[in-house]
């Protein structure tokens, strides 16, 4: 470990809350150089949904790297990234009656929305885009200005402009529709809010701690777009490709967004990989105004197609992750009622859930004695408060019931005050003398 603390910046953060060195990975697992084995619930964040080292697209990765096959190309056509486009149109698209054409951004999310944001800014004219309290989109500077947190915020050190919050479904209350707020403002010639180019939102919104709109409440923000002549831009990086039970996480409400940000499973292997899906009419751009080195990934179109062809070439996958999140919903519903005392409670949809546990301290013990036995599980929200499930949509119901199993006795003995849990340093020492 020493290296890590030796030269690695301060900067780090996840290693901070599972602090081994890892060397191996498959499917649900990660194991650290002792040869422990993790059930991963954090998996990359979201990243990878097709589980570690998916064997199916590992096969058309080396493949692909066997025969040679061009790595590196800017935003040259090639063979991989041809393969990738066809399988995203006819098996994803398509299907839909979806009509977008593809935007290939630098390979992160954030770099996705910055494009999405400098684009709806163009075609409109209008400086302003409407986000959303606890809103998370990326740490770069126009997408940070879209992001609610306060610690990311504040590392900007410049203005974040450009942005109105807006308060997202639920944070007035459950009486409270936001969108008629947001209505009434934008109808309000003296309200001081200016004419926004856009609105972006995430449907489930990942880091700012599970919260999901409900589908009305993302139709009313669309009716409120059209009705205001501003663009909806949804952000589906970390919700997208099937977390919530279908490959779009919007397609249950039934809205048809301008622009939309993918990124983090899209890939399918972990690899960095991010796109911008924008409706045929408003493709403003002119060549190269948002350009970069890396636009797209050969790997990623390799492993992306792979993924697409195996779990979304029928309604099977979809299937089984709405049947994983039903089970999910009822265990962490029993959760809550056993141990809660009340005051926890279920968020989410589909594999998209957590458990708020109201205290970032709390929330913060349940996952270090997740650890302790064998669970990476992070947690998310303003104050850390919300325990966030997003173990691979691949898991076994075997693995899947063991992983909430860890997590229950977790939750039962932080909620019975068992306090033989050392912290921090005296306690990771523990968990390398038990590993
Ligand atoms: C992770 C995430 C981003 C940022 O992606 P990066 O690859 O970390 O830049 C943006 N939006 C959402 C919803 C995310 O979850």
């Amino acid at each position: 470990m020493k290296i890590f603390e030796e030269i690695e910046s301060e900067v780090q953060s996840y290693a901070r809350s599972f602090p081994r060195v890892f060397n191996r990975a498959l499917g649900e697992h990660i194991y650290d150089e002792d040869g422990n084995e993790y059930l991963d619930f954090l998996a990359g964040a979201g990243t990878l949904n097709y589980g570690h080292n998916n064997p199916l697209f590992k096969e058309k990765l080396l493949e692909y790297i066997a025969s040679d096959g061009v790595t590196h190309s800017l935003d040259l056509h090639t063979k991989a990234k041809e393969g990738f486009l066809e399988a995203f149109n006819e098996k994803i698209l398509k299907p839909r009656s979806m009509e977008y054409v593809m935007q290939f951004t630098g390979p992160t999310g954030a770099n996705a929305v910055e494009a999405a944001l400098k684009l709806a800014r163009n075609i409109t004219g209008r400086q302003h885009v409407i986000s959303f309290t606890n809103g998370f989109h990326g740490v770069s500077l126009g997408a940070l200005a879209a992001t609610g947190n306060e610690h990311h915020r504040g590392a900007a050190g410049v203005m974040l402009n450009g942005t109105t919050i807006m308060p997202y479904d639920g944070y007035m209350g459950d009486q409270v529709d936001t969108t008629a707020y947001i209505d009434k403002l934008l109808s309000d010639s003296s309200s001081g809010v200016d004419h926004p180019a856009a609105v972006i939102v995430e449907t489930v919104q990942g880091e700012g701690g599970i919260n999901a709109a409900s589908f009305e409440w993302l139709r009313n923000l669309e009716a409120v777009c059209r009705k205001h002549d501003m663009l909806l831009i949804v952000d589906d990086i970390q919700a997208g490709c099937g977390r919530t039970g279908s490959y779009f996480s919007f397609e249950q409400a039934g809205i048809k967004p301008d622009i939309i940000t993918m990124s983090k499973s899209l890939g399918g292997y972990g690899l960095p990989f991010a796109v911008v899906l924008i409706k045929p009419e408003l493709d403003h751009w002119k060549p190269g105004e948002h350009n970069g080195t890396f636009r797209g990934n050969n790997f990623a179109f390799v492993t992306a197609k792979a993924a697409i062809d195996h779990y979304w070439s029928d309604e099977r996958f979809a299937a089984d992750v709405q049947r994983k999140g039903q089970y999910v919903s009822t265990r962490l519903q029993a959760i809550v009622d056993t141990y809660g005392e009340g005051n926890f409670t279920t968020r989410g949809r589909g594999m998209f859930q957590g458990i708020n546990c109201i205290s970032g301290e709390l929330a913060g013990e349940i996952t270090r004695r997740c650890f302790k036995n064998g669970l990476i599980i992070e947690t998310s929200g303003a104050d850390d408060h919300v325990v966030k499930l997003l173990c691979p949509l691949t898991i076994s119901d075997e693995n899947l019931a063991l992983g909430i199993d860890i997590l229950e006795q977790a939750i039962k003995e932080t909620c019975a005050g068992d306090t033989d849990i050392p912290e921090d340093d005296d306690y990771f020492e523990d968990v390398r003398k038990i590993a």
